[in-house]
């Protein structure tokens, strides 16, 4: 076995030891491999291992390596975790099955634009700044009952939350928060967790959680 399939496969272990400490529900957590800055044999090598759902934070570099690996392996879906301008909009619709990012006004009138008939399904979950920090892109939460409001003016439907939290605080805090940010709307998933912190996300109720460094080891 590759390290990637017995790291994939680590993943998947300490999922269901978590759900069985917390006596939780044994319901299935989808495992995002985050592939920015993988080369193709890496993410190969995690298709051969049974990995089927991948994420890219950058549009530009999901254009290069993933129109033909989709083209190869059709089952495989892709998600935008990373900040999404309007005039790429076209192009990851077009690419993209989740787009998780979702987080303004103007973005959300140039997705409603495109007639999702004409379209690939995608499914949308909005991005919520849950630190409030200013560098960060995501919906403030004060701000996220207006955003989802005009997603609905628009006919954007969302099916999720995604966050990112700060990088010096406690990571259950922020994922309390988005969890019950998304019940409170009643939106079914919950997208949060990363190599560093993920077993915490899964004892909280998410339902993607986003790993790049556990599953492809550390970025040089
Ligand atoms: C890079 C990235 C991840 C994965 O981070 P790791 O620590 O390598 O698991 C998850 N989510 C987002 C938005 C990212 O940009």
């Amino acid at each position: 076995m590759t390290s990637i399939a017995a790291n994939i496969r680590h993943i998947y272990e300490q999922i269901k030891h978590i759900q069985e400490h917390h006596h939780m529900q044994p319901t299935q957590v989808e495992l995002v491999a985050v592939s920015k800055h993988c080369s193709v044999p890496q993410i190969e090598e995690a298709i051969a291992a049974g990995q089927r759902v991948f994420g890219e934070n950058r549009v530009q570099e999901a254009m290069q390596k993933w129109p033909d690996l989709k083209r190869r392996y059709p089952d495989v879906k892709l998600h935008l975790i990373g900040p999404l301008q309007t005039n790429k909009v076209k192009e990851s619709l077009e690419l993209f099955d989740v787009i998780e990012v979702v987080d303004r006004p103007r973005l959300v009138e140039v997705l409603a634009k495109y007639d999702p008939c004409e379209h690939r399904p995608v499914t949308f979950f909005v991005q919520v700044n849950t630190g409030q920090e200013e560098q960060k892109s995501g919906v403030l939460p004060s701000d996220l009952s207006r955003l989802l409001m005009l997603c609905e003016e628009q006919g954007l439907k969302i099916s999720g939350l995604m966050c990112i939290p700060p990088q010096q605080e406690l990571p259950s805090l922020h994922f309390a928060l988005l969890a019950n940010l998304a019940k409170r709307h009643h939106l079914p998933y919950v997208s949060m967790g990363m190599s560093g912190d993920f077993e915490q996300a899964v004892a909280q109720g998410a339902t993607h959680i986003r790993l790049g460094t556990a599953i492809f080891g550390s970025r040089s």
